[in-house]
């Protein structure tokens, strides 16, 4: 089938129909696309025109585990001169005593992480789906096209399908929802959400330097809010900087001497030598997370699943680690010709990736919450936590596999494998 661009989405039938071509649905079609399964993705935003909405300049703090993800859906040789290694991190608190230092070669790993720009990374998704696209007829990218409405029958999905020369119908065994944080499949698919408004919005902008970062990294929480100053190439740190949403104005209106002064202040004066801002972007915090996140032929994958506090740089590993593990359910039953659609392999893929899920949201919820506490036990509790982890290499070591991702039982593509 190949692309479909520019035409009226003619019917088609699939096993497996993606909504949403961002980060999350552009990692699985590239997963399911050498499996014996047709695939269609349905993306607004055409590549050739203009970047889908995540596709900016927001610099991603890539997990060891995602980099392992990447490197088995071959996306990783692409971006990875783009690519710069966190060899270290130093994690403190304002106005309280107790910091954590974090050592690629102490824990033995060759990096603590990866940055990366979000385009890059996008571009990269979209370049290997088009040749994937172009090489047979088990891929279709149905581009740019949007989901308008589903209806649910007991052996398939119909999903009506517009672009701007009207509306077609694609039916599916299986549909999932990686749409994003205001899901439309979601909503279509009758899923409810939780949610919390944090009240607080990130002000994401790069920041190049005077002199080499040497792959260290920041994270220092405030009375105001975190930042987070994240290695870059050229020489440069991209800040993620959340602050209460009535402070936003005022710090994007800063000149550029005053905003970089103002990063520099928030550091705790450890990083100087800021000397050119490029562009500034918000984006409002919130916790949301699906009630449902399987049901009858559907699965919710990535923001639309669960959007969470991009505190602890958590949200997309989380979700491509989600990804490696429908892709491992996905990829035995295509071989056995079995429905992907089935309620039991739904159900054994969600079991394996609900602790994870669970430790994540808790973990990004938790610190968004905690640190804005200034009662006094919560701030003696966490300075002691803080150099506790400093001072006890097995609790740092134990948390820093969590946080790679490198704990517990690994997909095939966290492996580096292919599915
Ligand atoms: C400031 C900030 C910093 C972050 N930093 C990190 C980090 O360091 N590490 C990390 O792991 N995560 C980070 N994240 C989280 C990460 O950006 C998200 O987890 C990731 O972008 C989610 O991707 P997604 O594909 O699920 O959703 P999205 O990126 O929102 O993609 C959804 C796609 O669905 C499409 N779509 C929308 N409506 C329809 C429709 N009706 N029909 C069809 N398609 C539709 C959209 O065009 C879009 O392409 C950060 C987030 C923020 C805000």
């Amino acid at each position: 089938m190949g692309a479909q661009r520019g035409s009226m989405p003619a019917p088609l039938d699939c096993d497996c129909l993606i909504i949403g071509g961002g980060l999350v649905g552009a990692s699985l079609a590239c997963a399911l696309a050498d499996l014996p399964m047709r695939v269609a993705v349905v993306e607004p935003v055409a590549s050739s025109e203009a970047d889908p909405p995540s596709f900016d300049d927001r610099g991603l703090a890539l997990s060891p585990s995602s980099q392992r993800i990447l490197a088995g859906l071959q996306i990783w040789p692409g971006i990875s001169p783009e690519a710069t290694a966190i060899r270290r991190i130093h994690v403190s608190h304002e106005g309280y005593f107790g910091v954590t230092r974090l050592e690629a070669a102490a824990l033995g790993v060759p990096a603590l992480g990866y940055v990366v720009i979000a385009r890059a990374l996008g571009r990269a998704l979209q370049g290997a789906l088009r040749a994937a696209a172009a090489d047979g007829d088990r891929l279709s990218l149905l581009c740019p096209a949007r989901l308008e409405s589903i209806t649910t029958h007991p052996d398939r999905i119909e999903a009506r399908i517009a672009n701007y020369q009207g509306v077609g119908s694609v039916t599916t065994r299986l549909l999932v929802a990686a749409d994003g944080s205001d899901s439309k499949a979601r909503q279509c698919l009758g899923v409810d959400t939780d949610g919390r408004d944090y009240g607080q919005a990130a002000v994401v902008a790069n920041i190049s330097l005077a002199g080499p970062h040497e792959g260290l990294a920041y994270e220092r929480f405030t009375a105001g809010g975190p930042l987070a100053l994240l290695p870059l190439t050229m020489q440069r740190y991209v800040a993620v900087w959340a602050m209460a949403t009535n402070e936003v104005e005022q710090i994007m209106r800063l000149d550029e001497p005053s905003f970089l002064a103002a990063i520099h202040e928030r550091s705790g004066r450890r990083v100087s030598g800021l000397v050119k801002l490029g562009a500034r972007r918000t984006y409002p915090l919130k916790l949301i997370t699906a009630r449902r996140q399987i049901g009858p032929r559907f699965v919710v994958l990535g923001n639309a699943a669960h959007t969470v506090h991009p505190n602890a740089a958590q949200g997309l590993n989380l979700a491509l680690r989600d990804v490696a593990g429908l892709a491992d359910c996905l990829a035995a039953v295509a071989r056995a010709g079995r429905d992907p659609g089935d309620p039991d392999v739904l159900r054994r893929y969600l079991d394996s990736r609900r602790a994870d899920q669970r430790r994540v949201v808790a973990l990004s919820d938790g610190l968004a919450r905690l640190f804005y506490d200034d009662r006094f036990p919560l701030t003696l509790g966490r300075g002691l936590a803080m150099l506790a982890i400093d001072l006890c290499p097995p609790l740092k070591r134990a948390l820093c596999e969590r946080a790679m991702g490198l704990h517990g039982r690994q997909a095939r593509l966290a492996r580096g494998l292919s599915p």
